[in-house]
């Protein structure tokens, strides 16, 4: 009889909604920082994200983690791609996607990669300036033309907006200049910053893109391609929107500015893969500086150069877990292995963590399943790049 009710609180245990990669990461044992993804969770936030962006095409953003696995379940429920580099455009198309799924969407192309896009197929390319463009024209003849905006930040946690794109009177005359050199001007496409956590946050931005828009059609024009980019959020420690309430509300303010856009496309990244992966990592060194000190350090096996680059200025605060459970907890600063004293990822606002975390304990990183295993280096200090696992 003790079996049988052992039993069933085991079955009972089962049914407990644990995700798959936290579940594995319990059960495995690793010798060096893993990033473990749920490739079943990928492809449900594939799913409302696709609800929710209605007809807009999603264009998976092939950087936030280009893993194989990822790469091939997105091909096979329809997603497109954008892809920055040769490399990234030869992994989608060894997961099966072909190249009109596939849109080179870096405005700071190498010539030969445009050419090699060019060759196999890939119509679909965005520039911000005069000489991409004629890149494009010498490398793509024909090709379709994104011109990229440079829009004013937005309060997302990890701004993209001064790098990419140009100005509305730039995008004007690039639109012409384009023309001229005998390129499809297809749209216009911008990047609201990514981890943008509100609907209402796009407003601005659209209101910006909107005008340019218009100002495009009235130069004569025929603009049909509007590329909304990414910026679609994932939840960290706070809670975000569900991802097709989200995109829905995003569309909402998407359709009304842009009621005469033929084709919408939108590129998430980070809200499509983040929520679906944790990294796995281990406690090296727990001290202080001076017997006085109130806070610890604790150093992990894992860092900026490891994999957690987007802790840089402690712009993406990652939730962190250990086996101590709900133990008394007192602040630490964060930091990582390598021998480089930016190596530290949350200093400014102390990390709270148990008073009983050792040496050789785990924690779990949780929601990073984006950019984490492309911002990891190739041995610097001897440390390899993060180990990823797809189940
Ligand atoms: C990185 C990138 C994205 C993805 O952004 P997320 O905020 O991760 O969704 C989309 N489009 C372009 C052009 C990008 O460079």
């Amino acid at each position: 009889m003790n079996a049988n009710v052992t039993g069933q609180l085991a079955r009972q245990d089962a049914i407990v909604p644990v995700s798959r990669h936290l579940s594995y990461i319990a059960q495995t044992a690793f010798e060096r920082p893993t990033l473990v993804v749920d490739s079943q969770a990928v492809a449900r936030q594939y799913a409302a994200l696709a609800q929710g962006l209605g007809r807009a095409r999603i264009h998976y953003a092939v950087k936030a983690n280009p893993a194989p696995q990822i790469l091939r379940r997105l091909t096979r429920m329809g997603a497109n791609f954008d892809a920055a580099s040769r490399a990234e455009i030869e992994l989608c198309l060894a997961a099966g996607a072909k190249p009109a799924q596939i849109t080179f969407g870096n405005t700071i192309k190498r010539p030969a990669d445009i050419a090699f896009a060019h060759e196999i197929g890939i119509t679909h390319f965005a520039a911000d300036a005069t000489a991409e463009l004629e890149k494009l024209a010498q490398h793509a003849p024909g090709a379709h033309v994104c011109i990229r905006l440079l829009v004013e930040a937005t309060g997302a946690d990890w701004p993209l907006s001064r790098k990419f794109g140009c100005s509305a009177a730039m995008a004007l005359s690039l639109m012409d200049e384009a023309r001229d050199l005998g390129l499809e001007v297809s749209g216009l496409s911008f990047h609201v910053g990514s981890q943008t956590r509100e609907p209402q946050m796009w407003a601005d931005t659209l209101d910006q893109v909107a005008a340019v828009w218009k100002a495009a059609k009235d130069a004569g024009h025929g603009l049909s391609l509007l590329n909304i980019g990414g910026g679609f959020p994932a939840s960290y420690g706070t809670e975000v929107m569900a991802p097709n309430q989200y995109a829905r509300e995003v569309m909402e303010l998407v359709n009304a500015r842009f009621p005469d856009a033929a084709e919408i496309m939108a590129e998430p990244g980070r809200g499509l893969v983040a929520e679906a992966g944790a990294i796995a990592a281990e406690v090296l060194l727990v001290s202080r500086k001076d017997a006085d000190d109130l806070h610890r350090w604790v150093y992990l096996d894992i860092g900026k150069f490891s994999g957690l680059a987007e802790t840089m200025d402690e712009a993406i605060r990652y939730r962190i877990t250990t086996d101590h459970g709900e133990a008394q907890t007192g602040p630490c600063i964060l930091a990582g292995p390598s021998c480089d004293s930016a190596d530290v990822l949350y200093e400014k606002q102390l990390y709270q963590l148990p008073l009983a975390l050792k040496a050789g304990d785990r924690v779990v990183i949780h929601a990073c399943g984006a950019y984490t295993s492309t911002y990891s280096t190739v041995g610097f200090n001897g440390f390899p790049p993060l180990d990823v696992v797809v189940i």
